[in-house]
């Protein structure tokens, strides 16, 4: 139990470093975050996987990402239910009062929702299982190997991307030309976003893609309204 108390006070002297060493340096931006409010142009749905850190794979800073995690980064079908949808209260929050111009869906590689939804989890886990049963559409036939569980990953994007179409503040926004959706696949090890390219129909790395979104297109415009690239 050693271990815990050590993490435990490591953990404070995060917190205290934090504000000490951090937030002088950046007082600024977070005092004016609070003053104008938050204006996020991007919602990021990704897995928990502690291994995936949005704001360090896009070089984002406060105020510019409106997150989601869940376990597997999966989007419930919108069905017009009542229940108590975490996820699904969030993207209703980004498009309709956040009004924000793209939805990034994030899975990664070695994803262990992926490998449970193939090689199941602890009985006791019910809300896990049924979670998981959000997979079930992109498993493959096959026995869990790390290829099918790599093509699982990125059929496992492209499904929640038509299941966030389907809602319809989604849909009506996409159809204005106001928000994209952007279909990633992170591959920890190579240190590399894969992104799905609609008319490929593949996922390719960022390296070499044209775009970072799934469709549809629009020209790049940096924060000075120059535009870079279309
Ligand atoms: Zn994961």
């Amino acid at each position: 139990m050693t271990e815990d108390v050590a993490g435990a006070d490591e953990l404070l002297l995060r917190l205290r470093r934090f504000h000490s060493d951090y937030f002088p340096l950046h007082q600024q931006r977070f005092q004016d975050l609070v003053a104008q409010g938050q204006h996020p142009k991007t919602l990021f749905i990704g897995c928990s996987d502690s291994r995936v850190v949005p704001y360090l794979l896009t070089g984002a800073g406060p105020g510019e990402l409106f997150i989601v995690r869940n376990v597997g980064a999966f989007i419930p079908p919108y069905d017009g239910s009542h229940g108590l949808h975490g996820t699904m209260a969030a993207i209703e929050f980004a498009v309709l009062s956040l009004h924000v111009e793209r939805i990034i869906v994030c899975g990664h590689s070695h994803c262990g929702a992926i490998r449970a939804a193939y090689e199941g989890v602890p009985e006791e886990a019910v809300a896990l299982q049924a979670w998981l049963k959000l997979a079930t559409e992109a498993l493959l036939p096959v026995r869990s190997s790390p290829e099918a569980l790599r093509r699982t990953e990125q059929r496992v994007v492209v499904l929640q991307l038509e299941r966030l179409m389907a809602y319809p503040m989604v849909r009506r926004e996409v159809e204005k030309g106001a928000l994209t959706l952007h279909g990633w696949h992170y591959v920890i090890e190579d240190g590399e976003i894969h992104v799905f390219d609609v008319r490929q129909g593949s996922f390719v790395p960022a390296a070499i893609a044209s775009n970072s979104g799934t469709g549809p297109y629009q020209p790049y415009v940096e924060h000075d309204g120059q535009i870079i690239s279309n």
